[in-house]
């Protein structure tokens, strides 16, 4: 391994790789504390010709890579073993912004950009990138390619996948593949980029995409309105869908519990309590007093027990703040068994209301905490214990995660909506997903990474 090091320092220089644990730390332990790996370094390249490099180098020394963006993984999708064995590729340094075409509507940048350094790009050049998550600051490009990300503007812009015109990736071999065209069309063969997206570093180490872009919207409505169940939430989805097509930006949910933990750790934004709460955004190019009006007078015809509708910019960002502060007040809060789930919108009410009743009958007491994207589908549904003697809830993981996936799957679900898979849920996955899809993605795997170097351990 000596002789890897000294070789890795010479293409990349010696400043470029952090072995000293003080250094490394900071890459070593997951999002969430629970996965803490042990890596032989940290190696941080400057460019995609040196990370070519280092995959080659590491090819001919069998030394396992795991892609590194951000860090913000919530299932252990960026974390190494506790081998020694692997080594941390972290994108940091490559956070260019190689080209803004705004008569093309495209950005290409560097994959280790954050993407609220994305959102800057665009921003400045007048135009929206429209993935929004809570992690923006730290999390990159890169991550968000390789595990598909979501957030909160789906419902109208799509997710990263979608978001997405081309890539550049260096393959496990070390040649680099170099489709960052940006067309909206091109039937010239397969669609490679869709192999990398969603992979989780499984597959390459992505350097560089080209991203969509959209017109800044002029006008926002928003609107936190209390309703008296999830039925009364999703029969607002559909008519507010109806009624407003895609200027209907976002439609998330928090149910009651997940309130009374914002409460706790933000207690002066909290002005509201209901069965649940709706977030709803309209945006689009016009005016935004008529945008306002017309959200205003759509609310007046429905039965709301609680609710405020922003006047202003200052307004909307205390709403969407609300919104946002939901992860790290739950991580404040304490431990809980996460799941990031997905349903047609149409089952969610079926979702919410059997599981809780079967959780209830296994595990009296607990508690649950729900919250997200209702309008893709997609609930952050927690799990922790409120009766005393429980401390120790991650005993009963295995059966509180069976009672949920199950649910899930009968109603034609998924496990992972947007946070992906990393080790948290590959065990998971390999109980639920079609066996013929996974046996084809597994040989897709051995074709392109036959030593299985690429980010191993995880669900591939
Ligand atoms: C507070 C909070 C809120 C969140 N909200 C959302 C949300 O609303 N929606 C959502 O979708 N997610 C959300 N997440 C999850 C997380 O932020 C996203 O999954 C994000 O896309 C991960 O980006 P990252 O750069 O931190 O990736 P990392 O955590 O570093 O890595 C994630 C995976 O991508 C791989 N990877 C990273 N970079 C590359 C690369 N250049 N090439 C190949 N593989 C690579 C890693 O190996 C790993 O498998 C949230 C997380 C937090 C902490």
């Amino acid at each position: 391994m000596h002789t890897f090091l000294q070789q890795l320092a010479g293409l990349i220089g010696p400043a470029h790789i952090l072995t000293e644990p003080a250094d490394t730390a900071p890459y070593t332990l997951d999002w969430r504390r629970r996965y803490q790996g042990a890596p032989l370094a940290v190696a941080l390249p400057g460019s995609t010709a040196e990370v070519a490099e280092l995959v080659k180098l590491c090819r001919a020394h069998q030394v396992a890579i795991v892609p590194q963006g951000g860090n913000t993984s919530t299932c252990g999708a960026a974390t190494p073993d506790g081998s020694g064995r692997q080594l941390i590729v972290a994108l940091r340094r490559l956070r260019q912004i190689r080209q803004i075409d705004t008569d093309n509507d495209t950005l290409t940048l560097d994959a280790g950009a954050t993407l609220q350094e994305a959102q800057q790009a665009a921003e400045a050049a007048g135009r929206l990138f429209p993935l929004s998550l809570a992690s923006q600051g730290s999390c990159q490009i890169g991550g968000n390619l390789s595990t598909n990300a979501g957030g909160v503007a789906v419902l109208r812009y799509g997710t990263m996948r979608e978001l997405t015109l081309g890539l550049e990736v260096v393959l496990p071999d070390g040649r680099i593949l170099s489709q960052l065209s940006g067309l909206r069309k091109d039937t010239t063969g397969l669609d490679l980029k869709q192999l990398f997206i969603g992979a989780e570093g499984q597959l390459g180490l992505i350097t560089a995409a080209t991203l969509k872009l959209f017109p800044q919207p002029a006008a926002h409505a928003t609107a936190m309105v209390g309703v008296d169940g999830i039925e009364t939430a999703i029969a607002w989805l559909n008519a507010l869908r109806a009624r407003f097509g895609d200027r209907l930006t976002a439609f998330e949910v928090i149910d009651r519990n997940c309130q009374q933990v914002l409460l706790r750790h933000h207690p002066k934004l909290m002005p509201f309590s209901a069965p649940w709460l709706v977030l709803i955004e309209l945006s689009d190019g016009g005016d935004a007093a008529l945008l306002n009006d017309s959200l205003v007078e759509w609310l007046s015809r429905r039965d709301m027990s609680d609710g405020v509708v922003a006047q202003n910019e200052t307004e909307r960002r205390k709403l969407w703040r609300l919104r946002e502060e939901i992860s790290e007040s739950q991580r404040l809060d304490g431990p809980s068994i996460k799941h990031d789930i997905a349903v047609p919108t149409s089952a969610l009410p079926a979702l919410v209301n059997d599981c809780a009743a079967a959780l209830e009958a296994d595990f009296p007491g607990i508690r649950i905490v729900a919250f997200g994207h209702a309008g893709d589908g997609n609930l952050h549904y927690n799990v922790s214990y409120t009766r005393p003697g429980n401390v120790d809830l991650f005993d009963d993981e295995a059966a509180v995660n069976a009672i949920v996936y199950d649910h899930v799957y009968r109603l034609g679900g998924t496990l992972a909506a947007e946070h992906g898979v990393g080790q948290l849920k590959k065990d998971w996955l390999a109980r639920y997903k079609d066996p013929v899809a996974l046996a084809l993605m597994r040989q897709l795997k051995q074709a392109l990474d036959p030593d299985g170097l690429m980010n191993p351990g995880k669900w591939l």
